[in-house]
């Protein structure tokens, strides 16, 4: 480590390595820190068994941006990984996203017309203007799919009443009168070969790294060491939650190793009903099949989150948001920080998103 550097960067995962990497690249020097034992933030994998497990949540990278996916594809090969959730509803099997197999699975029909025919009828009195994401869903596909395949998922995952939720969540869940179980509408679409975290370590080569410290243990010392900071922890934490708590919605995994090959046959099966407790099934090693003899899998449930646990999911309803446009009014009048990532922007972010945010920011800055 050296006395100073240009930039301290808090947080090693996806918009702190593309900070590194692009401040280096402009000549500038740079200290990252995290507090965990490793580097990657929430994309970190684990070669376990001859499989990545995706530790913290799968990570499927996907996105309509050129840019976004050759930035990636310098520091990783990208394998043709199409991500197909398979959902699980009380032991019947329905593919995902919603698409002609699915409508086949429910009703047993076999043309758009048909299937579009029925979609038509079971959202005839569905609001115009869909105010929460009950109506949204029933709008969009019906009551059919709503009740099978969105409600009890959402309610576990989000912990709250469907008619409670920002419609917006339902939004990103395309709908299809075509066979096709491809679950994302994006050009571009694959897992890193060797790991998210080979590839954010590629990112991050040249920079200085600290890891198992917390910025917060020790805010001067580590605030002295740099110019200029690069924070993507909560922004709420930054300034000691003065105005209150951003709420998040935190994942527990309960993962197993199991002696045998193949457990789901699938990357992830969602259990759509309320009375399954987990939320989905992850089988890690279909992101890259690299021949285990084993498998891995996790069983996600999804909790409110508590100060002490990890913030996944930011809640981005009128309360939380009105609450973060107070926070950011105050991190705009901090000097020589800059707030940045899934919790420092306190947005749902997807990868690609992380990347093009940290490229436009790096952008300005210089
Ligand atoms: N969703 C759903 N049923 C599913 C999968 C997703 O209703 O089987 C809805 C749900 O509201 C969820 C949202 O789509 O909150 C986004 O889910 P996704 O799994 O895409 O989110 P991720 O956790 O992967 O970011």
């Amino acid at each position: 480590m050296k006395d100073h550097y240009d930039y301290l960067i808090v947080g090693a995962g996806l918009y702190g390595a593309v900070m590194a990497r692009e401040l280096m690249d402009a000549g500038h020097s740079v200290l990252v820190m995290d507090k965990r034992p490793h580097i990657a933030g929430n994309v970190f994998t684990r070669l376990d068994h001859d499989i990545h497990v995706h530790q913290y949540g799968a990570h499927i990278f996907h996105t309509n941006s050129d840019a976004a996916w050759n930035y990636v594809n310098r520091f990783a090969r990208f394998n043709r990984f199409t991500n197909s959730p398979v959902a699980n509803y009380h032991g019947k099997l329905y593919s995902l996203p919603f698409n002609m197999y699915t409508y086949n699975q429910l009703w047993g029909v076999t043309t758009p017309a048909e299937a579009q025919k029925i979609i038509d009828e079971q959202r005839a009195d569905a609001p115009k203007e869909p105010k929460n994401l009950e109506e949204q869903a029933i709008s969009l596909v019906g009551k059919d799919i709503y009740e099978i395949l969105i409600k009890g998922y959402t309610q576990k995952q989000w912990g709250r009443p469907c008619s409670e939720l920002p419609a917006f969540i339902i939004r990103r869940l395309p709908v299809r009168m075509t066979f096709d179980n491809n679950y994302f509408n994006a050009m571009h679409q694959g897992i890193p070969m060797g790991g998210y975290t080979q590839m954010v370590a590629n990112m991050l080569e040249g920079a200085d790294i600290v890891l198992e410290e917390d910025f917060f243990d020790d805010r001067q010392k580590w605030a002295s060491k740099a110019d200029q900071i690069i924070y993507t922890g909560p922004i709420d934490a930054w300034f000691d939650y003065k105005l209150g708590n951003l709420e998040y919605r935190t994942v527990r995994f309960e993962e197993e190793l199991l002696d045998q090959e193949n457990f789901q046959g699938n990357a992830a099966v969602n259990y759509t009903d309320s009375e399954t407790p987990w939320t989905r099934i992850i089988e890690h090693k279909w992101f890259e099949d690299l021949h285990s003899n084993k498998t891995i899998i996790s069983r996600e449930y999804s909790d409110e989150w508590k100060p002490g646990m990890e913030p996944y999911y930011p809640l981005n309803d009128d309360r939380n948001n009105d609450l973060y446009k107070q926070y950011k009014a105050l991190a705009d009048q901090e000097e020589n920080v800059i707030f940045g990532g899934r919790l420092g922007e306190y947005k749902y972010y997807d990868m690609d998103q992380v990347i093009l945010a940290a490229l436009k920011k790096v952008k300005e800055i210089l």
